[in-house]
């Protein structure tokens, strides 16, 4: 079996446990990872806390560590075939999936080595004629950053990107399940030549996170995973209060109006819901559809989901894999059988097929007539799309918004003045018109409500890992008058 180590304080070291890691297209382990305990958080905690204020780090000029950045990037475009086969080998996203996905991550690197010298402060126009004034970003100190399985890479990149920019240490934990890509990952921060400390891979289960959330030392938490996850977090960072960002779930509207162009819906709804096999947070869950076009629509997409090749997550041809764990099948099936005892009706999928590995189909749920269904409600994060109709615009946008989640939303109108309507009302932190699933190193992403709260990527992300400091500077020579005036 393949072996994994962490690497903490510029060392590679194997765990003071070990664990299995499942091959979900089999079932069967293929690997030993580490598992951190404890003691092992801690260390590395200390690590990145020791680099962020002594050391060769802090004395790196903004554009040297941009510098470092671009390598890194460099080496992950470089590495993005292996890495790629790691993930899908550890999670089951498929090879086709994770190619592309890897080499655009090399992208979100690129983004922050440019941006991490024009992190700017600011000069103040002061209403004191003796006086100057300014504000210093300077980097908030050490990050938690704890990221769930699916798209590892990513969901670390938009963190580590901005938070080395902005000159802050960090310590990521990858998730227990599939945390090879991440590990391996660890090499190329190496090569690159980020002090020791600097960045800090590990990977374990609750006990790790939850050293990493109440940690004296941590000064900010980048949390992507669930919201009773983050419930977690938030609460144990009554600690050190620590500031958090949390990029959670979603149950994400993809609204369909009768004048749309149905064929390009169609494939964006079944990209927005089946890719990933489901497993994205952005997935465009509940599809919402103008009545008059229902029949229309869901023959298109019923029969598109029944044509979609399933197999071995590392054949390109393949365009549904396996889900990540068993836990997540069981979970699905679970919420189904809850949705159709409560009147959903089956269009499609909704049975495992026989045989080895983590296997569910694309399925389709009609919701229409049981509007209270738990499918409309609950985040399945597996291919399952749940169905609602409505007649008018302003149902559309009740429907939308009748939700805990509040991440993405898709909107499929040739009507210019109905989508801008629309865009106003939908509360979600990401509106595609007429796309779905768009992301890109510029633009900011997050949520509201049970979708959390802060923003990753562009300029908004950096500043989130910096403080402001102000400084004050009296430019006369003449002596300090009474000191009991306030000035
Ligand atoms: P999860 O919340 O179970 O786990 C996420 C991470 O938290 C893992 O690394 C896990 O080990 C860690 N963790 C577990 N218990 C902890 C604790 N007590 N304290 C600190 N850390 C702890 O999530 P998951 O099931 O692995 O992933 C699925 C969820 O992630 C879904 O809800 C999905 O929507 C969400 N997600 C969100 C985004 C986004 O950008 N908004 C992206 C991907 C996934």
């Amino acid at each position: 079996m393949d072996r994994f180590q962490h690497y903490i304080d510029g060392q590679f070291e194997d765990g003071s446990d070990q664990f299995e890691s499942l091959d979900p297209a089999t079932g069967a382990p293929w690997a030993v990872m580490p598992m951190a305990s404890a003691a092992e958080v801690d260390r590395a905690i200390k690590a990145a806390d020791r680099a962020f204020r002594t050391g060769p780090w802090p004395a790196l000029t903004a554009t040297a560590r941009g510098k470092l950045l671009y390598r890194l990037a460099d080496l992950v475009q470089a590495a993005a075939p292996r890495l790629a086969a790691l993930e899908t080998r550890d999670t089951g996203k498929i090879i086709r999936e994770t190619s592309a996905q890897i080499a655009y991550v090399a992208e979100y690197y690129r983004y922050y080595a440019g941006l991490a010298d024009k992190i700017e402060g600011a000069h103040l126009p002061i209403d004191k004629p003796d006086m100057e004034v300014w504000l210093r970003r300077e980097p908030v100190g050490v990050v938690a950053a704890i990221v769930p399985w699916n798209s590892q890479l990513f969901l670390s990149a938009v963190k580590l990107g901005p938070a080395l920019a902005a000159g802050c240490t960090v310590v990521l934990k990858a998730s227990e399940d599939g945390p090879a890509p991440l590990l391996d990952f660890a090499r190329l921060v190496h090569e690159a030549g980020f002090p020791p400390g600097v960045v800090n891979i590990l990977t374990g289960g609750p006990e790790a996170g939850r050293t990493l959330s109440s940690h004296p030392l941590v000064a900010h938490i980048a949390f992507t995973g669930g919201p009773d996850t983050a419930r977690h977090i938030v609460r144990a960072s009554a600690d050190n209060l620590a500031k958090t960002s949390l990029e959670l779930g979603g149950k994400s509207p993809f609204i369909v109006f009768d004048d749309a162009d149905l064929d390009s819906a169609a494939n964006a709804q079944v990209s927005g819901i089946f890719a990933a096999t489901g497993q994205s947070c952005v997935a465009g869950s509940r599809l919402l559809v103008q009545e008059s076009v229902k029949d229309a629509f869901l023959a298109r997409l019923k029969a598109k989901a029944e044509a979609v090749a399933i197999g071995a997550p590392d054949r390109m041809e393949t365009e549904v894999g396996p889900l990540c764990t068993a836990r997540q099948r069981d979970r699905i099936e679970g919420l189904i059988a809850r949705s159709l005892k409560a009147g959903a009706r089956l269009v499609t999928g909704g049975q495992s097929p026989e045989g080895a590995g983590f296997f569910f189909p694309p399925t389709i749920l009609d919701c229409s007539t049981a509007r209270h269904a738990p499918a409309l409600a609950e985040e399945f994060f597996g291919p399952v799309l749940s169905v609602v109709t409505f007649r008018t615009e302003e149902e559309a946008l009740a429907l939308a918004n009748d939700t805990a989640f509040g991440l993405a939303s898709g909107l499929f109108t040739q009507s210019l003045t109905r989508a801008h309507r629309m865009i106003r009302g939908l509360r979600a932190g990401v509106v595609w018109v007429n796309t779905y699933r768009a992301v890109s190193p510029i633009a900011p992403f997050g949520g509201h409500g049970l979708s959390g709260h802060g923003r990753e990527g562009g300029m908004a992300a950096a500043l989130d890992y910096t403080t402001v400091k102000t400084v004050w500077l009296r430019t006369s020579d003449a002596p300090i008058p009474d000191p009991f005036v306030m000035r």
